[in-house]
């Protein structure tokens, strides 16, 4: 029986184990961490309960299709619930603007900003285009070999999908007024990255969300994790929790094994890495093992944005709130021109609130559980100075004086995750939440390949490489990977 071992027991680690372990290997897998599910965890706030990391659940199917192909049934693991209404975004003029994927509605809300429904519809269409072309060039993909990247379909593909337009530039074609266009520029954050910048393709981000919609899991979004780790348990996966790898053996160009953290070897025929390709694989590799990922190559690479992130629980539900809620800054363009040019936090943030309790009364029987986060610069060479305290309360602030929304009379626990706790619990390289930026017209497209070029059985996941972050992706780079080891053997 061939054995592999996985490093890190985020999504993308699980789903490679799930998969490989049904079509017959011996999996080993090891987090640092006492939970598993990465990024994907839950908190604890007195009796609130907490989603950290993805709160905002699309592409329900990619989750479920790790289970369905090893001939369990996904419903017997997680439940999805769409939500209907899914995000309320707030402007400093005092106005709001619902999304939804009703079609009717959401056309509705946009024509109340002056927007025609022939706008919409040609937005809708362009969108649907680039979303078929990611899924049939993109999402499947690996680039584990040089004839991915030359490819011919995907080189007239990678031509039809605006490479060279802006996401700002490529809504600006469909909508006039400011507030829409600064709405739906921000799907450029959840690739970490800048609005101004990244390139139109990912605007297909926003067909997720509106035409297949936003969901939520029964029980909260980590039951998805949970269920990964139950899967993979029945499968016969040897999944150890506070385990940390420290060194990956390599000889001939070949893993041979991995080193743990109490000096205990284990030996593999096939090694996968979900730990941040950025920051762990120069850490577990020596650099002469590695020349075609030397660390000033690595060091040249820009890494997407972090967050802050603070979780506060409530002691009574606001009326106010819904399930996701946006609050605008009033120049988006200086948000971003602080975080990415000026590295430093922007005194005048975007604040992003999820209350999973106003669908879930359960995750927090007594009061609202609020997730705020605020994009956060990553983290520089240097130490980067912020009093954690202080800008907590100038995020309270913002809210209560620019938003009416006065949580602090409310608050009974909060809690704030910094970048600097980001790159310390999952060992993302800077903080960053979803890898390398993709503010960079080749680093959106030639994001680090699924597979070492210089060792040749070590592969990568996860959301530092192929196909991209957030965490539909990661699983779609966990599955791909293990079809590409089990087609290898
Ligand atoms: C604040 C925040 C908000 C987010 N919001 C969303 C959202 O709304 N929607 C969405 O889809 N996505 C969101 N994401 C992104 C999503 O969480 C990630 O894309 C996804 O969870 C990453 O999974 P992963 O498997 O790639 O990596 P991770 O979850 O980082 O897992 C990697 C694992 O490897 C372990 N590891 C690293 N090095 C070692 C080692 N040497 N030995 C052993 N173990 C090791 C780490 O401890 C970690 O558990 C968000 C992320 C954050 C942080």
């Amino acid at each position: 029986m061939k054995s592999v071992v996985i490093i890190g027991g985020g999504l993308a680690g699980l789903s490679s184990a799930i998969s490989l372990a049904h079509k017959g290997f011996q999996v080993k897998l090891f987090e640092k961490n006492a939970h598993f599910g990465g990024k994907m965890r839950r908190y604890q706030l007195g009796t609130a309960t907490f989603d950290f990391g993805p709160n905002t659940i699309t592409m329900p199917e990619v989750f479920e299709r790790v289970i369905r192909e090893t001939g369990a049934d996904p419903k017997d693991y997680f439940a999805f619930k769409r939500l209907n209404t899914h995000t309320r975004n707030y402007f400093t003029d005092g106005t709001h603007l619902d999304m939804t994927a009703d079609q009717t509605v959401m056309k509705q809300n946009l024509a109340a900003f002056g927007i025609p429904r022939e706008s919409y519809d040609h937005y809708l269409r362009d969108i649907s285009t680039l979303y078929a072309l990611s899924k049939e060039h993109f999402f499947p993909r690996t680039f584990a070999s040089w004839k991915d990247y030359l490819s011919p379909s995907l080189t007239k593909a990678l031509l039809k999908v605006h490479p060279f337009t802006s996401l700002d530039t490529f809504h600006r074609k469909y909508f006039t007024n400011e507030k829409v266009v600064q709405m739906f520029n921000r799907y450029a954050t959840y690739i970490g990255s800048s609005p101004y910048l990244s390139p139109a393709t990912f605007s297909m981000i926003a067909y997720l969300e509106l035409i297949q919609g936003v969901y939520y899991v029964e029980g909260g979004n980590p039951s998805i994790a949970e269920g990964f780790v139950r899967r993979a348990k029945e499968l016969g996966v040897e999944l150890y929790s506070n385990t940390e790898v420290v060194q990956i053996q390599v000889s001939n160009k070949k893993a041979t094994g991995v080193e743990l953290a109490d000096g205990s070897q284990v030996s593999c025929d096939q090694l996968i890495m979900n730990g941040d390709l950025l920051q762990v694989y120069p850490e577990l590799v020596a650099e002469i093992d590695r020349p075609s990922f030397s660390n000033k190559k690595r060091d040249k690479l820009e890494p997407s944005i972090s967050a802050f992130v603070i979780l506060a629980a409530l002691n009574k539900r606001l009326p106010s709130l819904i399930h996701h809620q946006v609050y605008f800054s009033q120049k988006y363009h200086r948000e971003f021109e602080d975080l990415f040019k000026k590295r430093m936090y922007s005194d005048d943030p975007t604040i992003y609130i999820c209350n999973s309790s106003y669908t879930d009364h359960s995750a927090s029987p007594d009061g609202d559980n609020l997730f705020i986060l605020v994009n956060a610069p990553a983290l520089q060479d240097y130490e980067t100075t912020i009093d954690v305290e202080k800008y907590k309360q100038h995020i309270y602030n913002v809210l209560e004086t620019v938003y009416d929304l006065d949580l602090a009379p409310h608050i009974t626990h909060d809690q704030v995750i910094s970048p600097e706790q980001i790159q310390g619990d999952y060992y993302a390289y800077k903080g960053a939440l979803y890898g390398v930026s993709a503010n960079s017209k080749k680093d959106a497209f030639l994001r680090p390949a699924n597979r070492a070029k210089d060792i040749h059985n070590l592969f990568f996941v996860g959301g530092s490489t192929h196909p991209g972050g957030g965490s539909p992706m990661v699983v779609l780079s966990g599955l791909n990977v293990a079809n590409l080891i089990n087609k290898m053997m």
